[in-house]
């Protein structure tokens, strides 16, 4: 075997990377640098470069803590505990007060030779599989005589690794980029392999060993899921696609991707955490089908044909129970929605609807359930299904092009959600706008405001929920109500009155009253209500502190 390239090369090469602010001067940089790397070696770099010490869905964590790391640059440059906070106060960064730090090493080994990458990585391998009683002094020893070895920008840079806070900007693209270009192979190919490997380290072996194509989606090397788009209002799906669709629920649980091969299942979470160890049920089901495969959808706490509130996986995925008092307090159903490989064969880039006759014959008997889908084709079915769905007690509706592609880590509007209606707010308009497109001509955009303390305050602006005729109507209402035309705009006398729904509200500064509605739609206009009845702004900032403590319970 070739021996491997010394550690302070790649520490030279991030430090300049880190140096220069262009992106273009660091993807040059290290792309020079891998180009003259062994394939093991490029692949060790590449993922060390983004900060990792093993490939994502990876169950070796190295589990060092700062206050370990903070002690041995204690214990080993003879720096008192003060000082070095001193220097965390003035850098910020532990791989940074590392590099300090050593320069005043107390201690050093006798060793002379240099730490090459492969003896680094081999470190924390040995680092992460050790585990039990006496694990964390072994863990401890390993950095220690890591650290003893390394010059202060290796430690530095082995610091930076293991707390995970790089900071040389080189996100994954840029990465992907460097690789592309230290081979010379087509950024796309480059970008799809990244996608099929879900590894930085696997990509850029491949690449150096020019074996692209070879790459394939394998079980146990999770992938980026696809996400939804949000939408306002069931017409504005139904406008948007104009075609019959497929409606599944929204159920409110946690993503998981499942992977099986051979005898063996490994869940990854949405952040491609492995989360096996909390559903046994769900492996126990999936282990039963023959074939090996990657699934996508989501888990369900469920009882009873019914969903239970999502706060009591929460308890399983910190695995607070024993299994089977989890079982027992929120069972669980997977919900599966997608296929992405089955056997050897990736159906990712199949249209939904063959992926789906392929998915219900895989997971047929299995105890694995398909998600309830039904197929609907206007405003009005898509309106129906999502109040069934709200009905049974589930979030709402995904709704998915049945031509579609799985788009991997892309949010785009194949697939497209609909969500519960957080409240209401009833606002006036003060400002309106022609609207565009097949809206030209019509007043068909409204600015509306809350009632503040010293007067009306703006919170969002809604071109969605009313039919053309009301539009029609509107319109006029609005030209005789303009207080001054500024032609593509008029401020209108607040006097009509809009029950809005909207998704979540946000601090912002485009409105004056502080906040804005975020995906607002019109459910009624209200000409039950004056402007006197309007809500305050003081139900718009109570409504914003109780979404935040949802998403803190979450
Ligand atoms: P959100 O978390 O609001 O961005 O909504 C997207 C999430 O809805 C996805 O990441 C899934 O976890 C979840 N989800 C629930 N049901 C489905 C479904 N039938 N298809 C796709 N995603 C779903």
């Amino acid at each position: 075997m070739n021996e491997s390239a010394p550690l302070s090369g790649l520490a030279k090469v991030l430090d300049e990377v880190r140096a220069t602010q262009s992106k273009n001067a660091k993807v040059e940089r290290l792309s020079a640098y891998l180009r003259n790397l062994s394939a093991d070696d490029a692949a060790l770099a590449a993922r060390l470069a983004t900060g990792r010490s093993s490939p994502r869905g990876s169950r070796d964590e190295t589990q060092v803590g700062y206050s370990t790391i903070w002690q041995l640059l204690t214990e080993i440059s003879g720096t008192p505990a003060k000082a070095i906070s001193e220097l965390y106060l003035r850098y910020g960064d532990l791989g940074e007060v590392a590099q300090e730090a050593l320069k005043s090493k107390r201690e050093t080994t006798l060793f002379g030779e240099s730490i090459t990458i492969a003896e680094l990585q081999k470190t924390f391998d040995t680092m992460a599989r050790s585990k039990g009683k006496g694990s964390s002094s072994s863990r401890r020893a390993l950095l220690k005589s890591l650290l003893l070895r390394s010059s202060p920008p290796e430690a530095k840079y082995v610091v930076k690794i293991l707390t995970g806070e790089m900071r040389t900007g080189l996100v994954q693209g840029l990465v992907e980029e460097a690789i592309a270009k230290a081979y010379a192979i087509p950024k796309e190919e480059v970008a799809r392999a990244h996608l099929l490997a879900g590894d930085i380290g696997l990509l850029a072996y491949g690449a150096r060993l020019g074996e692209l194509s070879k790459v394939t989606m394998t079980p146990f090397r999770p992938l980026n899921f696809m996400l939804a788009e949000p939408m306002a209002s069931p017409t504005e799906v139904a406008d948007y696609f104009k075609k019959p669709i497929f409606a599944e629920y929204k159920y409110d649980g946690v993503r998981a991707q499942l992977h099986k091969l051979g005898g063996k299942v490994r869940i990854f979470s949405r952040r491609l955490e492995d989360v096996s160890e909390s559903f046994p049920e769900v492996s126990r089901a999936a282990a039963s089908i023959e074939n090996d495969f990657i699934l996508d959808g989501e888990i369900v706490p469920f009882r009873d044909g019914k969903p239970l509130p999502f706060q009591l996986l929460q308890r399983r995925l910190r695995r607070i129970e024993n299994f089977e008092e989890a079982a027992r307090n929120a069972p669980v159903e997977y919900f599966v929605f997608d296929i992405l490989l089955l056997g050897a064969e990736e159906l990712f880039d199949r249209p939904l609807r063959q992926r789906s006759i392929a998915l219900a014959a895989a997971i047929r008997g299995s105890g694995l359930l398909p998600a309830e889908r039904i197929t609907v084709a206007s405003g009005e079915e898509i309106a129906r299904a999502f109040a069934t769905s709200r009905a049974l007690g589930y979030e709402g509706l995904v709704l998915k092009d049945p031509e579609s592609a799985y788009a991997m880590g892309k949010r785009g509007k194949s697939w497209v959600k609909l969500k519960e209606e957080l409240d209401t707010i009833d606002a006036v308009i003060v400002a309106a706008e022609y609207g565009h497109g097949k809206r030209a001509g019509v007043i068909s955009d409204y600015t509306f405001a809350v009632r503040g303390r010293d007067g009306l305050k703006t919170i969002g602006k809604a071109y969605s929920g009313l039919t053309d005729s009301e539009i029609g109507s509107m319109t006029e209402r609005i030209k005789k109500l303009t207080i001054k035309d500024y032609g593509y705009r008029r401020s209108v006398k607040p006097e009509i009155v809009l029950e809005v729904a909207f998704d979540s509200i946000q601090e912002s500064d485009r409105h004056d009253s502080g906040y804005a509605l975020r995906f607002p739609r019109i459910k009624r206009i209200r000409d039950d209500k004056t402007v006197r009845e309007i809500d305050t702004l003081e139900k718009v900032v109570s409504i914003f502190n109780s979404q935040k403590v949802k998403l803190a319970e979450r």
